[in-house]
């Protein structure tokens, strides 16, 4: 917040354009981050199966939930096309629940007059302009900046770790509500890093695609300790907004995410040449249907895939070891045959 006001707290599903709601006074939460973060997740999971949220709902839909109720939030952004199928039914339940929603579509096609057309329904709903709004895009930018220097340092510099490039670029969604506080904690980490010794050049380099997984603290560092390292965080770093745009429409408009994958395709075959990646890990949350866009990519992308799933457990069974190994192990294999 500007001048030390006191925040308004509002909760975003998945990454909006923040900037209307800063413009509006409010100081966002992404409750997918707060969710991942909490010292006992499977007890926000809990809050939501007690009051009826099946077994086979996503666990990321029950922690946004479990988060809400817990936290007290009191108002939230549901986006309700661009990102999830089961937000409209959540966006009810937390309206019963007597949790003020507001709904925030993404057009159906990256157009820049459809998403202008979004933002000002939304601006308008606020009390805010897209003027206000854009006025903050140019606060938030150093902080975005910082965001994409680090992901460089990640894949062309190799002194950042994959989990340290996955948690900067995930929490550029609300910059973990305070984007004062999350530009000096990274400058810091950027000076730090800055100064480290390179990873070897051995090690295999990977893409992570999909939606951000809920056993990532345990999944970089073991891919790590398995001579391999995610250089590419495909939507991780989509919410850093990296191709930036002239104004805040054009930013959303750039953004792939929420868009037919035609336009994650073209990013995402624009990264893994520019960060020479050796094989893609495809995250697949249970009961997401973006899981069916698994289709697509094995179809479309010319690496070594493998497909991982995981549902409420926050940490790497056995099983998934072993296929990562196998699949590390093939890589590995693979990249000698090439030298
Ligand atoms: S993982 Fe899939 S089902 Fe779950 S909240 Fe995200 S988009 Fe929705």
């Amino acid at each position: 917040m500007k001048n030390n006001e006191h925040p308004k707290y509002i909760g975003i599903t998945t990454t909006v354009p923040i900037e209307i709601l800063l413009s509006a006074g409010y100081s966002p939460l992404d409750l997918n981050n707060i969710f991942v973060s909490d010292t006992n997740p499977d007890r926000l999971i809990r809050l939501a199966e007690k009051d009826g949220f099946p077994l086979n709902c996503c666990a990321w839909i029950k922690g946004i939930y479990g988060v809400c109720l817990d936290k007290g939030i009191s108002e939230v952004i549901c986006v309700t096309s661009g990102d999830c199928s089961n937000t409209q039914m959540l966006r009810e339940v937390l309206n019963l629940k007597g949790i003020c929603t507001i709904p925030f579509d993404f057009p159906t096609e990256p157009n820049p007059a459809e998403v202008k057309a979004s933002l000002s329904k939304l601006a308008l709903r606020l009390g805010t302009t897209l003027e206000a709004a854009e006025e903050w895009r140019k606060t938030l930018s150093p902080a975005r900046e910082l965001a994409h220097r680090l992901d460089y340092l990640c894949y062309a510099e190799n002194k950042v770790s994959g989990f340290e490039d996955h948690y900067w670029l995930v929490s550029s969604s609300d910059f973990n509500s305070d984007y004062v506080k999350y530009q000096a904690d990274l400058q810091k980490l950027l000076n730090t890093a800055e100064n480290r010794t390179p990873y070897p050049p051995t090690e295999l380099r990977l893409a992570y695609l999909g939606v951000p997984s809920v056993f990532g603290q345990e999944l970089y560092p073991y891919l790590e300790q398995n001579g391999a390292r995610v250089v590419f965080n495909e939507i991780q770093r989509q919410f850093s907004l990296p191709k930036g745009g002239a104004d805040i429409s054009r930013s959303y408009t750039a953004y792939t995410y929420p868009y037919p994958m035609e336009y994650r395709l073209r990013d995402i075959r624009t990264q893994l040449t520019k960060r020479r990646i050796d094989g893609i890990i495809h995250y697949v949350q249970a009961f997401c249907h973006r899981a069916i866009g698994d289709i697509i990519l094995r179809q479309k992308l010319p690496l070594p895939m493998l497909t991982l799933e995981g549902n409420a457990d926050f940490h790497l069974n056995q099983h998934q070891k072993t296929r990562l190994e196998a699949f590390l192990d093939m890589l590995k294999a693979k990249k000698q045959i090439n030298l």
